[in-house]
């Protein structure tokens, strides 16, 4: 299952105010909803939902006193899973005492405005949820924030969802592959020094996929380095030149 995560780095999340309390282990997760009014307008476009986390997390620092967003993760209409507080870090939004229990994942629907969550949502948390799983130790259960806290979060149609077992959409469809975007139309490579958008695309896909790299927009010797190990991993010639293969496979091969 492909998780299409943002980064914090790429939605602008803020430093946190403090150190976070680890966490090994938690027993699943717990689904919340954002309480508030969600304008429909998100799902037309994605900037919308960066600009909402981004509020979220304000909120949460300047009004709440958090050292950051209180929720691991929060999944929007576009299938994207934005990172909060991430794997193996207390949550805050569970409420004092079951923070340790689950992580907590943020669908962004709320009580009025955007109510039914879009299955983009609802898959958004089963990513979220499988990644806790795989990489975050989290245990099998899914449940909603009102189960042993005093709340209606996450609502009622979420809550229902959790109930039913919180299926897939489309009928179980996974997660469609991911498919890369156009080749930018030029080679990527060093020396000299290159810089652009495709640059910074390019190196943002690989941090993604886990590679230590800047996100700066230059491809030097260090992206070279990375693109050399890549080639090197995908069986294909170490070049060091992001041409159309390498920029494919970026995206398209499957994590190892
Ligand atoms: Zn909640
Ligand atoms: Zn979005």
């Amino acid at each position: 299952m492909a998780i299409d995560l943002v980064l914090r780095r790429d939605w602008h999340a803020r430093d946190p105010r403090g150190d976070y309390t680890q966490l090994d282990s938690t027993k699943g997760v717990k689904v919340h909803y954002t309480g508030g009014k969600v304008d429909p307008g998100i799902v037309r476009e994605h900037k919308g939902c960066v600009e909402l986390v981004q509020s979220i997390q304000n909120f949460h620092m300047d009004g709440n006193g958090w050292i950051d967003i209180g929720y691991s993760f929060i999944a929007c209409p576009h299938e994207k899973v934005f990172e909060g507080r991430g794997l193996h870090h207390l949550p805050a939004a569970n409420g004092a005492g079951l923070n340790a229990g689950h992580y907590a994942v943020l669908g962004l629907v709320g009580n009025a405005g955007l109510v039914q969550p879009p299955d983009g949502v609802l898959s958004g948390i089963l990513d979220a949820i499988q990644y806790c799983r795989d990489r975050g130790n989290a245990g099998r259960e899914i449940k909603g924030h009102r189960d042993g806290f005093q709340t209606d979060c996450p609502g009622d149609p979420l809550y229902a969802w959790i109930k039913k077992g919180a299926p897939r959409p489309n009928g179980g469809t996974p997660h469609p592959p991911p498919t890369a975007p156009p080749f930018p139309g030029r080679l990527l490579k060093y020396p000299p020094v290159m810089t652009g958008e495709d640059v910074q695309t390019w190196q943002r896909q690989m941090h993604k996929r886990g590679w230590n790299i800047a996100v700066d927009g230059a491809y030097g010797p260090d992206s070279r380095d990375v693109c050399r190990r890549f080639q090197r991993n995908q069986g294909i010639p170490d070049d060091g030149v992001v041409g159309p293969q390498t920029w494919r496979l970026a995206w398209e091969a499957p994590l190892p």
